[in-house]
């Protein structure tokens, strides 16, 4: 039965190679299983024909590998997929693979549901329902990736899906060094990126752990608003004090802090806030990506118009900040920023939900 076999996927490198040498076998080889999991992403162990006949049997009356399974799979008009994955114990994620130009992105979650409330994002209803394991974490790209050709490789990963990356600090830390290590994924750090809602605590501590790039959802000038479209987060930790850990961060030269920015309109997109971020941002070597509201069934909050987000920008610009709007994939099927729950997930928006994206730079 599965359930007595050890999955592979779910240990770290140093309990694999534990694992390795309990079953009697020299320590060395558990480089040799991993590079197949992880580099050749072999489907079962006879694909492993490096081992013996027999060595692969004995792996496979003890061992298994489980992945993720897709439930569902949907694709967008914008070529954006969105694929609902489903876990051990029942419970579901999504996870949105983003063609670019020059990369190919996937956005994965790190918690069944969400820890946070933030009103603007449709995670938040779904409620915590757990952490994600580390293998859960990584296993989303080796699931996703190997729904795609050879040849098709994911570039970049971005931990901006459902979840707050660093309310499951230690699970991420491990997906992340697996992600990173040339004896797992082996992706460069500067291609993997954690968005964090600003759990500021677990900020250095995760640069200090696995120097990834780091985007912040600032997304408000004041707390008065930030406490109202971020209650939790704020009041524990409110702009003040993410500030401050932003301009204490030790970043390398060429490197910047990404400081998100969700548009709500007449909530956080007037010309005041725009002159105060240009304000709050200085003494930080950061970029700023506003990310006008993506609209969900019930959604409290509207877009802004795409003059009302390029005045936006332009008042960041002028003031020399680097400031780009996120062009917000997968719409049409709820699979853009804050549009990720398990329990919509194939239900698709109406077309007046899906106006204006004209203006925006494409
Ligand atoms: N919890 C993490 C990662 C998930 S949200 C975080 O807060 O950063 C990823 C980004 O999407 C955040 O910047 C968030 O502010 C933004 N976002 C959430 N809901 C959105 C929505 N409905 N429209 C546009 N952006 C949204």
């Amino acid at each position: 039965m599965t359930d007595r076999k050890q999955n592979l996927l779910a240990l770290s490198f140093e309990e694999l190679e534990a694992w390795i040498v309990d079953l009697g076998w020299k320590k060395y080889r558990a480089k040799q299983i991993l590079s197949w999991l992880y580099r050749r992403r072999a489907a079962d162990f006879e694909e492993m024909t490096d081992l013996s006949k027999a060595d692969r049997t004995l792996l496979a009356e003890k061992a298994s590998l489980h992945h993720l399974e897709i439930v569902t799979h949907q694709r967008s008009v914008d070529g954006t997929q969105k694929f609902l994955l489903e876990l051990e114990d029942g419970n579901r994620i999504e996870s949105v693979l983003i063609p670019g130009d020059d990369r190919l992105t996937l956005c994965i979650s790190s918690q069944a549901g969400c820890t946070l409330d933030c009103g603007f994002c449709l995670t938040a209803q779904e409620k915590l329902k757990r952490n994600l394991k580390a293998h859960e974490i990584v296993d989303q790209i080796l699931t996703v990736q190997r729904t795609l050709p050879e040849e098709t490789r994911i570039t970049n990963v971005v931990m901006m899906g459902m979840g707050e990356p660093l309310a499951n600090f230690n699970h991420v830390v491990e997906a992340l060094k697996r992600m990173i290590s040339p004896i797992g994924l082996g992706f460069s750090p500067r291609r993997v990126t954690v968005s964090t809602a600003g759990m500021v605590p677990q900020i250095l501590k995760l640069w200090e752990a696995v120097p990834v790039n780091l985007s912040i959802s600032l997304n408000a000038t004041t707390n008065a608003v930030r406490d109202q479209i971020m209650p939790k987060v704020n009041r524990l930790y409110p702009i003040e004090e993410l500030l401050k850990v932003c301009k204490a961060f030790p970043l390398p030269s060429r490197r910047r802090i990404t400081f998100e920015y969700v548009l709500l309109a007449g909530v956080n997109d007037t010309p005041e806030d725009a002159a105060r971020l240009v304000r709050l941002s200085r003494g930080i070597r950061c970029k700023v990506n506003l990310i006008p509201f993506n609209e969900f069934p019930g959604s409290p909050y509207r877009r802004p118009t795409d003059e009302q987000v390029l005045r936006f920008q332009k008042t960041l610009l002028d003031a020399d900040l680097t400031a780009t709007i996120r062009k917000s994939k997968g719409r049409d099927i709820l699979a853009a920023c804050g549009q990720l729950n398990s329990e919509f997930a194939a239900r698709p928006l109406s077309q007046k939900q899906l106006e204006p994206i004209g203006l925006l730079p494409s």
